[in-house]
């Protein structure tokens, strides 16, 4: 594939593209087709310096958290009509950075404009509360004011999906924001800034670094800003939140998971093989989501697994542009390094190998084979660690209280789900299950309304929903003194 159209871009800040100070600059290539196909300023210490004092500038004196929310509300909702002017656009960036399949590129743009138009909502319902009933002289108000500046750390797997779970939000109360997308996928986050400032954000509400190699940290370790919203590993997150404590700033962290899919006797098997499949190989497993364990009732394991093989076979691996793929690219050398650690370990951890367990034969790029192992035990790597590729581990149970405690026992905690037709059981298990959300008979949904994020090592605060606005907002109370004086406190005549 040849691409004529390399597009240059710079650094966003104060509302203008401007180049790094360093003047350095990176490549990205497509890890699809192994051709350049974008061009980056390479960020340094002094331009974070810079972004944030614009973020700085626009929260403390600008317009943009005095504004009505009314018309914070139509500017995303603009941004949200912009986006799907420009779907097209962002979806082919999308696919020649990350890898994955146009098909699911085109969906991610379509959710991510559904975000910002539910934040859009947000704007309008900010408000606090009254409290009239403390007393006859008294009256109270509990208001939710602005963070402040938040900087916004994003990976690479969803990157125009996982930047609008947070910016939106951000904007929506009336904070301003320091953007650093993942140097792999950096393409439609500046894009989507040039969109919020096209819908008539202003100067400084939303700033654009990129590279890498130490940008993240002097973004966390900023004190001119006020918060840190990171998505990405459990490592990375640690050390955010090392960084962020120590200027105590608020920290929201979304990070890995080892999901768990369990599958009783009694369920619709065709539907949960079907969902077994896609929960592993969605996005090529590149996926906080990723159902990458499956936990099945031991009576009817041997015939499931081989199932999930027959299925997994039929999956099509291959050219991200193509339409008809489901199976993408994996995003970049390192990955795939972890993808095939992960799965020597497997094999020699003495887990069966039902399927793939190599990297498909192509003439360009780096693409994986749907990969499923069987005879995994509860303490191999391949059970409890995060791979981030199109990887199964299935484990066997006896009961539903064995299933809940193999499910609970990684460090993580993101997602979980059970596929039964018995009401109880799936109950059961939804209250036992340590993770931020749970499907019964489905999987890996989400809508912009309901709360996400993860519990232990999966992460810290939750994303969307109507609690977003709690993530950024800072509550204040004013009590006013009504009516009768307040009784005095030093004895004695005053007058
Ligand atoms: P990481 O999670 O390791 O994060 C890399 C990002 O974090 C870069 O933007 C980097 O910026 C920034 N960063 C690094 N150190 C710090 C710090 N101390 N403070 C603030 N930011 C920092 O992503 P990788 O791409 O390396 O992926 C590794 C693994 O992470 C994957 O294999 C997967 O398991 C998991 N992952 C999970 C995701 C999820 O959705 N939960 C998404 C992507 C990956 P800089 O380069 O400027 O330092």
């Amino acid at each position: 594939m040849t691409i004529t159209d390399i597009a240059d871009n710079r650094l966003i800040l104060n509302g203008r593209e401007v180049d790094a100070l360093s003047g350095e600059s990176f490549e990205r290539v497509s890890p699809a087709h192994d051709v350049v196909v974008a061009r980056y300023a390479q960020a340094g210490a002094e331009d974070v310096d810079r972004a944030v004092a614009a973020a700085r500038q626009a929260f403390d004196d600008g317009p943009w958290p005095r504004r009505a929310g009314v018309e914070r509300f139509r500017v995303l909702r603009r941004v949200a009509d912009l986006i799907r002017r420009d779907r097209e656009h962002l979806a082919r960036l999308e696919v020649l950075e990350s890898g994955k399949p146009i098909s699911q590129a085109l969906d991610e743009v379509d959710a991510a404009a559904e975000l910002w138009d539910y934040a859009a909502t947000l704007a309008r319902h900010a408000y606090g509360d009254a409290h009239n009933d403390l007393g006859a002289d008294v009256l109270a108000m509990v208001v939710n004011e602005p963070l402040g500046v938040v900087s916004i750390i994003t990976p690479w797997n969803f990157p125009l999906l996982i930047v609008s779970q947070k910016l939106p939000f951000a904007l929506a109360v009336g904070c301003t924001a320091v953007v650093k997308p993942s140097e792999l996928t950096p393409g439609t986050t500046l894009h989507l800034a040039r969109l919020v400032i096209e819908a008539g954000a202003d100067e400084g509400v939303v700033n654009v670094v990129t590279g890498s190699g130490g940008v993240g940290a002097a973004m966390a370790a900023h004190p001119g800003a006020d918060m840190v919203s990171f998505t990405g590993s459990t490592a990375v997150g640690r050390e955010v939140a090392a960084s962020a404590g120590r200027l105590l700033k608020r920290v929201e962290l979304e990070l890995g998971g080892k999901n768990p899919q369990i599958v009783c006797a009694d369920a619709d098997l065709d539907a949960a093989l079907d969902a077994v499949v896609f929960g592993v190989c969605f996005n090529a497993g590149e996926c906080c989501n990723s159902g990458s364990r499956v936990l099945v009732h031991r009576d009817i394991a041997g015939d499931f697994a081989a199932e999930v093989v027959a299925r997994a076979r039929r999956v099509p691996v291959g050219d991200p542009l193509d339409p008809a793929t489901k199976v993408g690219a994996i995003v970049s050398d390192e990955q795939l390094a972890v993808i095939e650690r992960y799965v020597a370990e497997g094999r020699g951890d003495g887990a069966e190998l039902l399927l793939g367990g190599g990297r498909l034969a192509t003439g360009t790029g780096r693409f994986y084979q749907p990969t499923v192992f069987a005879g995994v035990g509860p303490g191999m790597s391949i059970a409890g660690e995060e791979i981030f590729g199109p990887v199964l581990s299935v484990l066997t149970f006896h009961t539903l209280d064995e299933a809940v405690e193999i499910a609970n026992s990684t460090m993580y905690g993101l997602s979980a789900g059970i596929w039964t037709s018995d009401l109880n059981a799936a109950l059961t298990a939804s209250q036992g299950l340590r993770a931020g959300t749970i499907w019964v008979n489905r999987w890996m949904d989400g809508y912009p309304e309901l709360p996400f994020g993860g519990y232990k090592a999966s992460g810290e605060g939750r994303e969307l929903g109507r609690q977003a606005i709690g993530s950024f907002t800072q509550t204040k109370t004013i009590q006013l003194q009504v009516g009768a004086r307040r009784t005095r406190w030093v004895p004695g005549d005053m007058s």
